[in-house]
């Protein structure tokens, strides 16, 4: 059976769908998600896949796709850590960088042409500091991030999530991290993470031109980021999100509000 996609989701050329609450909570995609996306792409909509979880590389996330049932090509995706990329290249290559993150946040960094000082005596020397969450992170990073932000590095992170569900049980959150070195600095980070506007332009900027509908869970990541990024945004109660406050939310409003992402997209 062939079902094609709601009269709202086809006044859009273009779909940028968050993944954690929208397309899957934990390791199960939410009701026919797959069956939205491949709808989706047989009515010609261009999709984009945008995360604020920094731990995994995007083609770790296309395979998670994949292995749901989910088509998704690595360009599809954008990470945090595809912004942190994108903010890195605004700078001159072979800036010298300390890294706290999971190893596909240093392999974001590599990609922006700047050097990883982790573990040389120029570490805390570095022009910029890149904090992500991750379960490894240690007084000793935060000692070193600090004495290089003292001396002038810029920070850059992913975002200030408070918490976050591990598989084990709530736990700190990339905010915490951020909060922790602009405590002991006085510095002010610069996110890239949603709210921030940067992963939806990133996700623009692959999917060309057309009206873009952004599809999430969260009022102020994907909503306000949304708006942040001049688009309209649909809000799924598959996630974090209650029917009230959706509705509560009018400034921005989003355009639709559905249970889940196949009832917003799929006509029948
Ligand atoms: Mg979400």
């Amino acid at each position: 059976m062939n079902v094609g996609v709601s009269g709202l989701v086809a006044g859009y050329a273009n779909v940028i769908l968050d993944l954690d609450g929208t397309v899957w909570v934990g390791d199960e995609l939410t009701s026919r998600a797959a069956a939205a996306v491949a709808a989706m792409r047989a009515a010609g909509l261009g999709i984009a896949f945008v995360t604020n979880d920094g731990a995994r590389t995007p083609e770790e996330y296309v395979q998670k796709l994949w292995a749901l049932g989910v088509t998704a090509a690595g360009d599809e995706v954008v990470s945090v850590g595809s912004a942190i990329t994108h903010l890195l290249c605004e700078r001159e290559p072979g800036a010298r960088v300390y890294v706290i993150g999971s190893p596909a946040i240093f392999r974001h960094v590599t990609d922006a042409g700047h050097t990883i000082v982790n573990g040389t005596p120029a570490a805390e020397r570095a022009d910029v500091v890149v904090a992500v969450a991750h379960p490894d992170f240690n007084y000793r990073e935060l000692t070193i991030a600090t004495r290089a932000l003292l001396a002038g590095a810029q920070l850059i992170t992913g975002g200030r999530d408070r918490t976050y569900p591990a598989a084990d049980g709530t736990s700190p959150g990339t905010g915490a991290v951020t909060a922790a070195l602009e405590y002991a600095s006085g510095t002010t980070a610069r996110l890239v993470g949603k709210p921030d506007p940067r992963v939806f332009e990133v996700a623009l900027e692959r999917l060309g031109p057309g009206r873009t509908l952004v599809v999430g869970d969260h009022l102020v990541a994907d909503l306000g980021g949304a708006a942040a990024a001049g688009l309209d945004a649909a809000i799924v109660l598959s996630g974090v999100t209650t029917a009230d406050q959706a509705r509560a939310a009018t400034n921005p409003a989003p355009v639709a509000i559905a249970p889940d992402l196949a009832t917003l997209v799929l006509s029948s």
